[in-house]
């Protein structure tokens, strides 16, 4: 079979595990480059790469390389640094994993816009806000969930849907990905998106015209209207006043009506009680910080998007440290991939802790997070595994050797759960930081550790001491 139709086979028979997207990242400058006496040759254009795909994949292309041509009995891996930037007749072709989604998505233009009464309304829908791309996780399943009712309904289930949270949590993702899902779900319907300053702003020069009954009129025929930021609502009465009549007549039309703040209704400072009311009548939910795993699921997301390859250590370091917002989360991930590339190397823990020192600093970002030094003391295994070497008053070695004494044997297990356990690497990655060990091996210890904690008190005590001092 000829290299180039082989490998596609090969990809598509890997796509649902993998999933296009990070098949076309991780494979679409690679090609199989010859296959001799049973060894089949991949070629990758850089080493990174080719980390990469062995850590994460090694097994399962074996495997579907089998399934298509059980004559090959190996697969090795080469970097071919041309393959990069030329073509090569051996390439895949793209377009077998370019997902409908990503093609359609690309059609969205970049602001859609809405016609009302003959006036062009500019809708400032990002495209990039789609509830498909919001990650769902334990603390925000509940905001997508009401999102989504929102979006198949409008002005049916909840209204005014009520979104509120701290800054950089997806707020105005949301609002716009129900924007846009209602769009594509009722083309005909008109949906506005606005901030409230520009409400505002736009009820100031009415008034200044004296013309505010076309700014009713204009309003009336919205079918969705999406009000973001509603906290600078305080103590503007006029906007106020205007905003109360809008609200009323949508409503009492059975439109849909979605808000956002940074406060719970009641909470917000100068606000109308005749507002309050309105705000709270319908569904009211918090947007919450996600947990480690969704924010790890975020970063995953993101670096498909940027099309990055970031180590896991690298990205377990961020969604450790950047715990307020996932702006932030995004903006520590977007500057380390830009220097990283100026430099032409792949961010790494350091670079990336600089990062976030550096923009810990800046006063645009406040709240990162990684405030002392403490903190930076635990963020990878080898922190783990230095702290744990300490409190038994043994060394890396120890543990990370194969010394088979009790002594040793029981740090070096408390050590692999406590990675497990605060860092969440996979028991691959830990494996892989003890001399190489198999990943069923950490799976055991940790479960043995696990075991032994609910009877033993001194390892319970031993585990909760050294967590303190990890600092969870
Ligand atoms: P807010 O309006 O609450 O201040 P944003 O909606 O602007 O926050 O979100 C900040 C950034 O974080 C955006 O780029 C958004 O896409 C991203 N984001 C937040 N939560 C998620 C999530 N669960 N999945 C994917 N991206 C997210
Ligand atoms: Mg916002």
């Amino acid at each position: 079979m000829h290299n180039k139709s082989l490998w596609e086979d090969v990809l598509k028979s890997l796509s649902p595990q993998i999933g296009k997207s990070s098949i076309l990242s991780l494979f679409k400058d690679s090609i199989i480059s010859g296959i001799e006496e049973g060894v089949m040759t991949i070629c990758v254009p850089n080493h990174i790469v080719r980390g990469f795909i062995r850590d994460r994949h090694e097994a399962q292309i074996f495997r579907a390389v089998q399934n298509i041509d059980p004559g090959i009995k190996e697969v090795k891996y080469d970097v071919m640094g041309s393959l990069a930037d030329q073509d090569h007749p051996f390439k895949i072709d793209i377009k077998l994993f370019q997902s409908q989604d990503v093609r359609k998505m690309r059609k969205v233009p970049n602001k859609q816009e809405v016609i009302i009464d003959g006036e062009v309304r500019s809708k400032m829908f990002n495209p990039r806000y789609t509830l498909d791309n919001f990650i769902p996780g334990q603390e925000n399943q509940l905001a997508l969930a009401a999102c989504k009712a929102v979006a198949a309904k409008p002005g049916n289930i909840y209204n005014p849907l009520f979104l509120y949270g701290n800054v950089g949590l997806g707020k105005t993702h949301l609002l716009q990905g129900v924007g846009l899902e209602v769009l594509k779900n009722y083309p005909n319907k008109s949906v506005v998106y606005m901030t409230s300053e520009r409400f505002m702003n736009e009820i100031i020069t009415a008034i200044g015209k004296k013309n505010t009954g076309s700014f009713k009129e204009k309003y009336r025929n919205i079918d969705c209207f999406i009000v973001d930021d509603v906290q600078f609502f305080g103590n503007k009465s006029s906007t106020q006043q205007e905003f109360f009549h809008t609200f009323n007549e949508l409503y009492d039309a059975d439109k849909q009506i979605i808000l956002s703040s940074d406060k719970p209704p009641g909470e917000l400072d100068g606000l109308e009680d005749r507002l309050v009311s309105r705000f709270g009548m319908g569904m009211v939910v918090e947007v919450l910080l996600p947990d480690f795993e969704t924010r790890m699921a975020i970063l995953n997301s993101k670096c498909l998007e940027y099309q990055v390859i970031v180590g896991r250590d690298v990205l377990e370091f961020i969604a450790f440290n950047v715990r307020h917002s996932v702006r932030e989360l995004e903006g520590i991930l977007v500057k380390a991939v830009a220097e990283a590339r100026l430099m032409q190397t792949t961010p790494t823990i350091k670079s990336v802790a600089d990062a976030i020192r550096k923009l810990s600093r800046d006063s645009d970002l406040q709240g990162i997070s990684l405030d002392t030094e403490k903190r930076m003391v635990v963020r990878s295994s080898d922190d783990v595994i230095d702290l744990v070497a300490q409190y038994f008053k043994l060394t890396r070695s120890d543990l990370t050797g194969d010394n088979r004494k009790k002594e040793v044997m029981i740090p070096r297990q408390i050590c692999m759960y406590l990675i497990r356990e605060t860092l969440d690497h996979s028991y691959e990655t830990i494996g892989e930081s003890f001399g190489g060990r198999n990943h069923t091996t950490v799976l055991h210890a940790c479960n043995k550790i696990l075991g032994q904690m609910k009877e033993d008190n001194r390892i319970m005590r031993d585990i909760n001491a050294i967590k303190r001092e990890i600092g969870v």
